[in-house]
């Protein structure tokens, strides 16, 4: 799968919004996007012409691919079932995307981002009701308790990312029990909990031409 390698500042940057891709680096005032909120590139600041529907749409799914740290096959899987399901297909996409694993256990602070939550999920840090899974696509459901094999409880960076929870807040479809290390899905998400500016009919409209 071909992954992106270059500066993730960057990417914040061509999407014009930060995107939170860098754990506690984004909350300091070493924000790439924070300090030169433009485009990169040697003619990032020059004024840009009108932008075409498709150019928009094609943005907003960049976007969104970008924050969730995945490639365009991953990406368009993910469309295609919620295309499938019942209801909005961009709020269904939105959800799939938010009861990922490795989204899951950002939210709930144990990682600082979504790729370490990819690469800890992978590195078997992680139980679901009491078993291992190093799935990151793995989807939560309702009632699953997540929590930390018994060798991660004593990693750093998990322990420096929950103290840093505090800070970026837990979602009200979770509940984190820090003493416990661990959390429990509530509810699954619904569109109103997602606060970061999205719009989803955009790639609706963009995968459906
Ligand atoms: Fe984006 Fe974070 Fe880099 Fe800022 S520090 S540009 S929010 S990834």
């Amino acid at each position: 799968m071909a992954r992106y390698t270059g500066s993730v500042c960057r990417i914040c940057r061509r999407e014009n919004l930060k995107l939170f891709l860098k754990g506690d680096r984004c909350f300091s005032d070493k924000c790439a996007f924070d300090r030169r909120s433009y485009v990169p590139g040697e003619h990032g600041q020059r004024r840009r012409g009108k932008i075409s529907d498709y150019g928009v749409q094609l943005r907003e799914k960049q976007k969104v691919k970008r924050m969730y740290g995945l490639s365009e096959k991953q990406f368009h899987l993910i469309f295609e079932t919620a295309d499938r399901q019942k209801g909005i297909t961009g709020t269904n996409l939105l959800v799939l995307l938010e009861r990922r694993l490795d989204n899951t256990v950002y939210r709930l602070g144990f990682v600082n981002s979504r790729s370490q939550g990819r690469h800890f999920v992978r590195h078997n840090h992680f139980l679901v009701n009491g078993k291992k899974v190093n799935i990151p696509s793995y989807l939560i459901k309702v009632g699953d308790v997540i929590s930390l094999s018994e060798n991660s409880k004593k990693v750093q960076a998990i322990s420096d990312s929950i103290e840093a929870v505090v800070r970026r807040g837990i979602p009200q479809w979770l509940e984190l029990e820090k003493d416990q290390l661990k959390g429990v899905v509530k509810n699954l998400p619904v569109r109103d909990d997602l606060t970061m500016p999205m719009q989803e009919q955009l790639i609706v409209e963009l995968y459906s031409k």
